[in-house]
This record gives structure tokens, C-alpha cells and sequence, in this order.
């Protein structure tokens, strides 16, 4: 179905020093042959770089280096080429042109990697983690999708459902001798193997609240009365990060985030845009706004003024903040204003007054200290999110649906496997989960799907 030879831009749309043209298919070498002045590309062995000349009918394009990468060791299997050429992006597209006059076509969107996928180099889950390593921006979201890449958690999930597979066609086979009461499928096996599979979609979901918490940062809200110090604490949080500390202006929501990473961690810090201007702007922080910031955030930061002589207005404050699963860490800020002596009191009040688990970090923001405790007790809540069993790690919230569809699915066998169901719906229940197991790596996909994962690649990809 590959006939057609693609081209397209491989580097990013702007101006770099050199930029990178993809050519993949049967013809790409005929193609590229007819616009390079230089050695023959139709007779170069495979892996070998060329230098030479673009031409569009006889005027020269650019000067030019042209890899050529037979099938089918190459990224889609297929014949391929890389064009580097000076990177400009008028170049890029005079030379695309010069291809496309020759027979060659524009890519679609992720099309390269579709083809990859299509000619049974990788499957579905490892073609996502090309997508999620390109974008990735820290270095756990790196480790996580190169570990997706090199077949992670799809291989495992693959074993096991070649596994259930097998007891199937058991089963199956028992269909067939119906009656004669036969049972040529183990009914004890297949327990164990159910709890296993269970055992392993159930701490692969689990693993997505570490894979989000990679792929996409922390949600961290920062609130305390005014005056309390939050500005003074946002600033010394960021004061290593600012220089390569970014404002993301929320697409989505009205807010401002700032992003703060702790040892490869990210952390978005929700809705700053008041914090920096809180000296001037006296009037108290709503109820309303706060909790609107604590319901986007995983973690509550906290903060109280070590000088207050009533925490009344705190206690009443965070009781109305919280909620389940949501991460306290209550933050007793100004500590160099008042004798050490106080602290325990102050946190004994707090543990009386507040039914929620927290950490009590005592800082001083204006004199920095314990700053790196607390963002030690922030990297320390994603650590222990990490699943027990090390490098799976779910990013992906297709991956989290349909594992959640076959931990259901599994469920559903486990429970006609003991409740003497009949032999076909128990062949029917397993198939079901079988199907759903396949969707994660690609064995069971259709188009619709396959155009919604694609499509959502830059061209060139
Ligand atoms: P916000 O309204 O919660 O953002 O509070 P600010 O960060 O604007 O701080 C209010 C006042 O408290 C300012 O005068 C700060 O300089 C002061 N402040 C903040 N943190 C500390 C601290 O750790 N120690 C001391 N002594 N003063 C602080």
C-alpha cells in the first residue's frame, strides 16, 4: 500500500543552520537521484552520506549532504533519504517542490511514523512514544517515553495476552467437543493467570498518576492569607528557575502558570498572576478563588504566618479547601520573626484543628531557609508515586482507557470462570479481553483511531 514516495520537512519550520528533508518509499532513490548533481544515489550502498548539489529543472538550489538508507533497516522500513541542506526555510520548500515535480508527494501528518507502524516495525504504543519523546521537557518525561520506545510496557502486555490467547483457543477447543464434556483448558491456570494479568493492568493504572504527573508537571496551588508571604515564597522558589523559567499564558484557562522543576520533576504553579502584585492589592484572597485554584492543583501549599496570634481564619480557610487525595503541605513561613520555641505548639494546633495528612515545613522565604525542604517534600510526593515495580509507566490516557476496558474485561472472565458459566460466554468474555489487551499495542485498532494518533503528529514525523 506504500507505493507512493512522501517527502517532507524533518527539522522544525524556521531558520537553523542546516535543516532536514525526509524522503521514504520505493522511489526515493529515482526521485532524489533526478534533482542531485553528484554521485549516482541509485547505486550507493545503504548508510552512506553523499555531497552534492539540488537542482530544480538546471538551476542549483543549495549545496547539500544526502543520506541514503536502503530497506529495510530505515525508520519506516521503506527505501529512504535524508537531504540536509542550508536551513532555510525558502530552501526547504524550493527543494520539496523539486521532489514533488519529480513524482514524489507531501507527507500527512505523522506519516513516517504511520508507515513504520503500518510496516510492522513498531506498534501503536512505541509509535505514541515517538510523539511524547519529541515533546518531551524534562528528563523524566524523557527516561519514560525512551522506555515506551524500546518496547516497555506493550512487550509485557503483548506476553500476556498471547497467554490468555492460548487458553482461548482451549476453550474454544472444548466448544468443539461439547459434548462429551470435556475440559481441555486447566481451570486452576487460568485463575493464576487472570491475577496475574489483574495484578499487572491494575499497577500499570496506577502508574498513570506518576505518568501524568510526568507528561504533563504538578498542579501546585500556593495559597495562604494575604500577607502571609506567598509572593515572597513564589519568588524564592524561582529565583534559580528564572532563567529558564517560562510564563505560559493557559490556553484553555485564564490563569498564568509558572513552571518550577525539582530534579527532572515539573511543577506548574497554578494561577501566580496575583501573587507578585499582592502588595499593592490588599483586599483579601476569596474563598471562591481559592478554591478554584486548589481544584486544578495535586498539591496545597499552604502558608502561615509564624506571627499570628489567631489561626482561627486558617483553620477555617483550609477546612474549606480540602479534599480527598488532594496533598497538604502546610508551610509556617517568617520563621526568622518568631522564637524557634513556638513552632511545635503551632504545628500541635494545626493537627488538632486540620483532619487531613500533611507535612509542616518552617521557612523563611525572605532569609531562604528550608526553601530546599520544601521542594524536597514536592519531588519526594511524585517519587512515591513511582509504581513498585520500576519502569512501566502509563502516560497516555488511550493506553489508561484501554487498560482500564481490559482490568473490567479480566474482571468479567474471572467472575465466569467461577460462576460455572457456560463454556461459550466464557470463550465470549475472553475474547472481549483479548481485544482490549490488543488495543494497546495496535493489534486491534481501526482507522478512526489510527487517524486521531497520527494526526496529532507535526508533518515530517
Ligand atoms: P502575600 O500577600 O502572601 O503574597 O505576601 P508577601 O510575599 O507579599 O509578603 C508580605 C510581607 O511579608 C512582605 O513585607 C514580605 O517582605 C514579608 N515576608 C514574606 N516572607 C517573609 C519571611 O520569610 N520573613 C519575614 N521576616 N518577612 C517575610
Amino acid at each position: 500500500m506504500n507505493k507512493e514516495t512522501i517527502c517532507a520537512l524533518a527539522t522544525a519550520n524556521g531558520m537553523g543552520a542546516i535543516g532536514v528533508i525526509r524522503v521514504s518509499g520505493d522511489d526515493s532513490f529515482r526521485i532524489v537521484n533526478k534533482v542531485f548533481e553528484g554521485k549516482n544515489l541509485e547505486k550507493a550502498t545503504s548508510h552512506t552520506v553523499h555531497y552534492g548539489f539540488i537542482k530544480d529543472a538546471d538551476e542549483v538550489i543549495d549545496e547539500v549532504m544526502v543520506a541514503v538508507f536502503h530497506a529495510p533497516k530505515t525508520f519506516t522500513t521503506e527505501n529512504s533519504v535524508e537531504i540536509s541542506f542550508h536551513g532555510s526555510p525558502h530552501i526547504a520548500k524550493r527543494i520539496l517542490e523539486a521532489l514533488i515535480k519529480n513524482g514524489a508527494r507531501m507527507a500527512k501528518a505523522g506519516e513516517f511514523t504511520l508507515r513504520a507502524f503500518m510496516n510492522g516495525r513498531i506498534d501503536l504504543s512505541q509509535a505514541e512514544s515517538i510523539a511524547d519523546l519529541i515533546a518531551s521537557e524534562n528528563e523524566a518525561s524523557r527516561k519514560v517515553a525512551l522506555n515506551q520506545l524500546k518496547g516497555g510496557i506493550s512487550q509485557e502486555i503483548s506476553l500476556l495476552r498471547t497467554d490468555l490467547l492460548n487458553f482461548t483457543s482451549l476453550i474454544e477447543l472444548e466448544l468443539d467437543f461439547a459434548e462429551e464434556d470435556v475440559e481441555f483448558a486447566d481451570r486452576t491456570a487460568l485463575n493464576g493467570l487472570l491475577n496475574k494479568i489483574e495484578y499487572k493492568l491494575s499497577s500499570l493504572i496506577e502508574s498513570f498518576q506518576y505518568g501524568n504527573a510526568i507528561k504533563n508537571g504538578t498542579a501546585v496551588a500556593i495559597i495562604g492569607k494575604p500577607n502571609a508571604g506567598k509572593s515572597t515564597l513564589l519568588n524564592a522558589l524561582l529565583k534559580e528557575e528564572r532563567a529558564i523559567v517560562s510564563n505560559i499564558a493557559g490556553t484553555t484557562r485564564d490563569t498564568i502558570e509558572e513552571v518550577l522543576h525539582i530534579k527532572g520533576h515539573a511543577f506548574r504553579l497554578i494561577d501566580t498572576a496575583g501573587l507578585r502584585e499582592t502588595m499593592d492589592e490588599i483586599e483579601a484572597i476569596g474563598v471562591q478563588k481559592a478554591k478554584e485554584k486548589v481544584a486544578q492543583a495535586e498539591v496545597l501549599v499552604y502558608l502561615v504566618d509564624a506571627a499570628t496570634a489567631d489561626f482561627s481564619e486558617d483553620f477555617e480557610m483550609l477546612r474549606s479547601l480540602l479534599r480527598d487525595k488532594l496533598e497538604l503541605i502546610i508551610c509556617l513561613t517568617k520563621i526568622d520573626e518568631v522564637v524557634p520555641t513556638q513552632f511545635e505548639a503551632i504545628e500541635d494546633l494545626f493537627r488538632k484543628e486540620i483532619n487531613h495528612p500533611f507535612d509542616f515545613i518552617k521557612i523563611s522565604a525572605l532569609e531562604n531557609r528550608n526553601i530546599q525542604e520544601l521542594k524536597n517534600e514536592l519531588s519526594s510526593f511524585v517519587e512515591q508515586m513511582k509504581s513498585e515495580e520500576g519502569n512501566a509507566v502509563i502516560t497516555n490516557q488511550r493506553h489508561f482507557e484501554a487498560l482500564q476496558r481490559s482490568l473490567d474485561a479480566v474482571n468479567q472472565v474471572k467472575e465466569a470462570v467461577s460462576s460455572q458459566i457456560t463454556t461459550e460466554l466464557l470463550a465470549y468474555e475472553l475474547r472481549n479481553a483479548i481485544e482490549y489487551l490488543g488495543e494497546i499495542s495496535g493489534e486491534f485498532t481501526n482507522d478512526e483511531v489510527l487517524g486521531n494518533i497520527f494526526s496529532k503528529f507535526c508533518i515530517g514525523k
